[in-house]
């Protein structure tokens, strides 16, 4: 029997996910998790791994919290699904939106759910549009976005993603969106530009773009406060004030893409609290569930709502929704996520251990392989190069991340590899001693890894 032997085998025949490169799923099989506990995670054969990436930068709570079990057991007890369509609603998701309007900055009041961080940006797109046909400006359609910026895979989440992947084969952007230059002065800045000159040169493109297309056809900005999935990159001091300015300027809906950085990950409440400013719209998941359930949220202003609650369009409404907006259980083990977010001070908790991350880590600035130590609280980046003073990349990029990445579940630590940049993004539960674990552990990452290089001769 092959399921006995190893999960691993049987599911090649029956899964096939994302980002993996079959032949080489074919070949090794998958890593088979079978169970949570705490910032832990077990294999089918019993190994114990840190999750130092909370699974995909999702779970704040751990994987084997009662309460959120519970949530969902009794939701399924009173009532396992409604939906939000044709007037009707239900509690949880009430209660929910209630929540989420208290906690996100002021002047966002109203919540619209869905599933997926997917869904909720091709949501936001739609809403925009809607709302400018309302307005009487029909023609204001396009989106500004960023290189290596990531919101999502679907048609138009994934047109705003600015990744290669996201785009070659599949004929995207489908929608109007133009990319703007990445805000990461290390990768992207000029021979000898200063932060603050980098900065400037960024602002003054994005404001050339929006004049030579004409703000009138622009509807949004949509961007990671602290740009994630792409590589962990924090912006430059000063960037969002300035984008801020821009569309207030040009009356352009700022919309920041929370998915990964909302709920305290940057040791902030949100991303947009930690860089200062104040977006129209705000994009929610993955912590707001813990990722025990597929959940995400738009969470919009009161303008915006405005425009799409006066206009009758041309169905008479807001044409859209999804069987599972708001999905009862979804939203109730949401609630009480936040509420343990809230009663054990997990946002306090991740800008302690945040800052002991970042400090941890940056020991390794000195490392041979490191190029650049980055991050904001807990989520951290270190970008692995083949020469440190002139920051060359290995070629080809990602074989040497990968080699880290692999070399990681060995040492019992599961991170991510974005190209040759190591991502950390761990529980927000974590403790002084799993920090200075999970730092330990990077060390000797890096330097088996700095082994494999020398050996296979990849510089
Ligand atoms: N936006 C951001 C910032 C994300 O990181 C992600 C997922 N990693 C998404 C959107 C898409 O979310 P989902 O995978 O739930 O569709």
């Amino acid at each position: 029997n092959k399921l006995s032997n190893s999960l691993a085998q049987a599911d090649i025949a029956t899964s096939l996910h994302p980002y993996t490169n079959a032949r080489r799923h074919e070949e090794k099989g998958p890593l088979v998790i079978s169970r949570g506990k705490g910032i832990h995670v077990y294999d089918e054969h019993g190994k114990e791994y840190i999750e130092a990436l909370a699974g995909l930068w999702s779970v704040a709570v751990g994987f084997d919290e009662p309460r959120l079990v519970e949530a969902a057991h009794k939701q399924m007890q009173a009532l396992p699904y409604y939906h939000s369509f044709a007037h009707k609603a239900h509690e949880p998701s009430i209660r929910l939106a209630e929540k989420l309007v208290e906690m996100t900055p002021q002047g966002l009041d109203r919540v619209f759910f869905t599933s997926s961080g997917s869904e909720a940006n091709d949501t936001v797109v739609k809403m925009a549009w809607y709302m400018n046909n309302a307005l009487g400006r029909p023609e204001k359609k396009k989106f500004l976005a960023r290189i290596k910026g990531y919101h999502g895979i679907t048609v138009a989440s994934g047109s705003l993603t600015g990744l290669p992947y996201n785009h070659m084969d599949f004929d995207l952007p489908a929608i109007p969106v133009h990319h703007l230059t990445c805000p990461h002065h290390y990768r992207f800045g000029h021979e000898g530009e200063s932060e603050a000159e980098f900065t400037q040169r960024l602002l003054a493109e994005a404001e050339e773009v929006i004049l030579r297309e004409g703000p009138e056809t622009i509807a949004g900005f949509i961007g990671e406060p602290l740009m994630a999935a792409g590589g962990v990159m924090p912006p430059p001091a000063g960037y969002w004030k300035g984008i801020e300015a821009l569309c207030r300027k040009h009356d352009i809906l700022l919309i920041a893409d929370e998915v990964i950085n909302g709920f305290g990950r940057l040791g902030s409440s949100f991303g947009a609290v930690h860089y200062g400013f104040t977006p129209d719209i705000m994009v929610l998941s993955k912590q707001l569930t813990s990722s025990y359930m597929p959940l995400a949220a738009v969470v919009f202003s009161e303008k915006v709502y405005d425009a799409i609650a006066d206009n009758t369009g041309r169905i008479g409404t807001f044409g859209h929704g999804f069987t599972a907006s708001g999905h009862p259980v979804a939203t109730a083990v949401g609630l009480e996520n936040l509420k343990i977010i809230e009663e054990r001070d997990l946002m306090g908790n991740a800008t302690r251990m945040g800052a002991r991350l970042q400090e941890g880590l940056r020991q390794y600035a000195d490392h041979p392989l490191v190029g650049e130590v980055r991050g904001a609280g807990l989520i951290a980046g270190l970008e692995l190069v083949a020469d440190k003073t002139s920051k060359r990349a290995f070629d080809p990029v990602g074989k040497v991340g990968l080699a880290a990445f692999e070399i990681g579940h060995e040492e019992g630590m599961i991170i991510r590899n974005v190209g040759d940049t190591l991502a950390l993004c761990p529980p927000l539960i974590v403790t002084e001693g799993d920090i200075d674990e999970i730092v330990a552990r990077m060390g000797r990452i890096l330097d088996r890894t700095q082994d494999h290089v020398s050996k296979e001769g990849l510089v």
